[in-house]
């Protein structure tokens, strides 16, 4: 099941589960998935998303799911009805 991530601390609770993340950077133009223990789509590290702050400045969006192939269908949806935008895996967790 797809689940939209509202805040850092729903983020912190997933770590330990099995699952991807999609991660929208809507300054970038940027949709980008992760397996959620990734160091880039963990809010506690410095280099990570912080899906909070997103969402207050309206920077982004973030959805999470535990199936790879619907969280990989959500971000080629998001990257193709958004203009401009490019969909990529992360070459730091892509496994
Ligand atoms: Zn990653």
């Amino acid at each position: 099941m797809l689940t939209e991530i509202l805040t850092d601390e729903q983020l912190i609770k997933l770590y330990t589960t099995p699952g991807y993340l999609v991660a929208v950077d809507y300054p970038k133009k940027e949709v980008k998935l992760h397996t959620v223990d990734c160091m880039l789509a963990d809010p506690i590290s410095s280099i990570g998303v912080k899906p909070s702050k997103a969402r207050e400045n309206k920077t982004g969006e973030f959805w999470y799911s535990e199936s790879r192939d619907e969280a990989n269908s959500k971000a080629q949806e998001i990257a193709k009805n958004k203009e401009g935008y490019t969909y990529t895996i992360c070459p730091i967790c892509n496994r």
